[in-house]
């Protein structure tokens, strides 16, 4: 399964939301970079020091990084933590061709990575098998002779990782959160987000008409004339542009209120009377259950009435696009190529496909993740690396401690449940306790397309078999050498992969100010994440419950709403600005776990001063090692699509909007009061 988290989880950057995103590329292997990038270590070289950083700190630290590191042709954005993911790519590749060796004595886990591996590099069978795959699925479809027959097709399709219509899931019950239910969701849509279908500026009217005629070109290359294609694009869109008419905005999904909807059977059943639940519940291999989390009951009341808009022929249509949509990654060059053409270079502003190899790395991470991990960790992974961030999470848990109980708006009932919550939060570092289990599924060495169905299919039912069990904890929600961290506010937690554990943002030779502004940030800003405007509704337990008092929680709003205005008025590109309410959860933790960091990095000199290191203190140095992290560039047209969908703002906002608030910057810099990155009203929550 390609990782997605589950709703309200939140992280440090943006995870892979796209399905298609990442699918392109089919024979030529373009890689420029025979090896991974040399050096991803903050030095002091890279310091423009032509800039005042008192006018513009992002500029001052990452000018020349980004001049010396456009973005790569293959890529839509690229940053410092780029470079260590790439690093990561090539450890994994290393991992997986030794695996991919057919030898006697392979282990079963070798043999199922090696084989994936192998079998998604073989473009030689992948162009012989051409559309064959797809048959089993056409055929059904095409037999499909009423309506009520749909849910036998939906349920498989989802259980190929096909997103027709709506998903379906397990998940925390957000009142009673050390349980699991089945939850329902929103799907089915082919461009990124419900907002695409509806925005009326040219830029949009475009992307709209690029996307209908891709999905037209996909039908062609299934062997349909073009006028038929067409026809059927036509289609396509009406059905996916009735379906995001019920559906929820980004902003709206991360507001815990409007995505808990524990609804019966029954209740459901009158949603949408004429779609059979029982048969696609019992037919997904879903546990009986007499209730579950509809997180948007109108979208499927609309649902229903898109299912009764539309003839049976046409939403044959539909679940044929989706099924060659979902697939193309192991379908033929001529699918990926047209599949790249829209998702990466329209959409994204990519110029060129990924290396193949790099594809293969990032879909075998997606489907066996943590077969992959296990050794990824026992190569890279020592148990300094875990004692010595666990020191520093409890660094930073004791400076949010001090921050809550001298917070001067915060009254004391509050500030006691608080630090309760405080108190009750785990951490999860380096890797899993428990290793999941894959001894079902069957990866058959020269068959790419049956072992990510498969994949998917195992990975489903796992989900799914956690329906009316107790929350096991040890559940990750991604493989270890994944480069992101996460509070999930439902179980009051956070993680930190080993991927995250090292240069640029953890670097066991750097000074604790570089480590503090860059590792300790990011552990200050899951930490925070308990204490935002979603996270601040759950309690110490993980459910949803209020524990402010009313008076409190005015206070609260008042400086959110401060953080909300400001990055309201940043531009992302062009005249498009950011949208404070979307981006408000991020920047609240950016703002709140650079100030607990530098609290917990003041706490460790213990009155004494350490000596600048290349002339600058330790002050200026935390705040080089936050924006170290932070080098980064995006195409025009990547910038457009994730101000729409991305929760956190972009690189240069992330360190001036942060710093800018912080009166400690202005006086590590000697800023005037004045300057551009002081803050006249400066906004404050943590
Ligand atoms: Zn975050």
């Amino acid at each position: 399964m390609r990782n997605f988290l589950k709703v309200l989880t939140v992280s440090i950057m943006l995870v892979s939301f796209l399905r298609a995103q990442d699918k392109s590329s089919p024979a030529a292997d373009k890689s420029q970079a025979a090896k991974p990038p040399a050096d991803v270590r903050f030095s002091v070289d890279l310091l423009d020091k032509s800039i005042d950083p008192c006018n513009d700190f992002y500029a001052y630290a990452c000018s020349k990084w980004l001049a010396k590191n456009p973005i790569p042709s293959d890529r839509s954005s690229w940053g410092r933590f780029n470079e260590l993911a790439e690093r990561g790519e090539y450890i994994v590749r290393a991992i997986l061709e030794t695996a991919s060796v057919d030898r006697p004595g392979r282990s079963a886990s070798q043999q199922k990575i090696g084989d994936y591996y192998a079998s998604c590099m073989d473009e030689g069978a992948i162009e012989r098998a051409s559309t064959k795959p797809l048959d089993p699925d056409f055929q059904r479809i095409a037999a499909i002779k009423s309506k009520p027959e749909l849910p036998q097709e939906i349920v498989r399709l989802h259980r190929e990782g096909t997103d027709v219509l709506f998903g379906f899931d397990s998940g925390s019950d957000f009142k009673n959160a050390s349980q699991m239910i089945a939850q329902l969701d929103q799907g089915g849509l082919g461009l990124p987000d419900r907002d695409y279908y509806f925005k009326d500026d040219p830029k949009s009217v475009e992307l709209r008409k690029k996307y209908v005629e891709h999905v037209a070109k996909m039908f062609v290359l299934l062997g349909d004339d073009e006028g038929k294609a067409a026809a059927e694009a036509k289609v396509v869109m009406e059905i996916e542009t009735g379906l995001a008419k019920g559906a929820l905005d980004q902003t709206s999904r991360r507001d815990p209120q409007k995505v808990y909807h524990k609804l019966t059977n029954r209740e459901l059943a009158a949603l949408s009377p004429l779609f059979d639940w029982n048969i696609y519940f019992e037919g997904v291999g879903a546990p009986r259950f007499d209730s579950l989390n509809v997180i948007e009951p109108e979208f499927i009341k609309n649902m229903q009435e898109v299912l009764n808009a539309h003839s049976l022929d046409d939403w044959k249509t539909y679940l044929r696009w989706h099924t060659v949509h979902a697939n193309v990654q192991a379908l033929p060059a001529a699918f990926v190529n047209e599949n790249f053409d829209f998702f990466n270079k329209t959409l994204q502003g990519t110029k060129e496909l990924r290396p193949r190899w790099k594809r293969c790395v990032s879909y075998t991470n997606g489907d066996l993740g943590e077969l992959v991990g296990q050794v990824y960790v026992q190569q890279t992974f020592g148990a300094e690396g875990k004692e010595r961030t666990l020191a520093m999470v409890e660094a930073l848990e004791k400076a949010l401690g001090q921050d809550i109980k001298s917070s001067p708006w915060m009254g004391a009932d509050t500030k006691a449940q608080a630090l309760v919550k405080l108190q009750a939060i785990t951490n999860r570092i380096g890797y899993t306790d428990k290793w999941r289990d894959y001894s079902k599924l069957e990866i058959v060495r020269g068959d790419a397309f049956g072992n990510s169905q498969r994949a998917n299919q195992n990975d489903l039912q796992r989900r799914l078999n956690e329906i009316g069990t107790p929350l096991d904890k040890r559940e990750w929600p991604y493989p270890p050498m994944t480069i992101n961290a996460t509070y999930d506010p439902t179980q009051n937690n956070i993680t930190f992969p080993a991927g995250i554990l090292q240069p640029p943002f953890y670097d066991n030779q750097a000074d604790d100010a570089m480590n503090f502004g860059g590792i300790g940030a990011v552990i200050g800003h899951e930490l925070t994440h308990g204490f935002d405007d979603q996270g601040s509704q759950f309690d110490a337990d993980g459910n949803l419950r209020d524990w402010w008092t009313a008076s409190d929680k005015k206070q609260f709003e008042e400086r959110t709403g401060c953080i909300k205005d400001q990055y309201a008025n940043f531009v992302a590109v062009d005249d498009l600005k950011l949208n404070g309410k979307l981006t408000l959860g991020e920047n609240t933790a950016d703002n709140g776990g650079l100030r607990i960091a530098y609290m917990a990095l003041l706490n460790t000199f213990a009155g004494k001063e350490p000596a600048p290191v290349d002339g600058l203190s330790a002050e200026q140095r935390f705040f080089l090692g936050w924006a170290n992290v932070w080098c980064g560039k995006r195409t025009d047209a990547m910038s457009r699509m994730l101000v729409t969908v991305d929760p956190h703002s972009p690189p240069r906002y992330r360190v001036n909007g942060t710093i800018s608030n912080m009166p400690e910057f202005r006086e590590a810099y000697h800023c005037a009061a004045t300057a551009p990155m002081v803050n006249q009203n400066a906004c404050r929550v943590w």
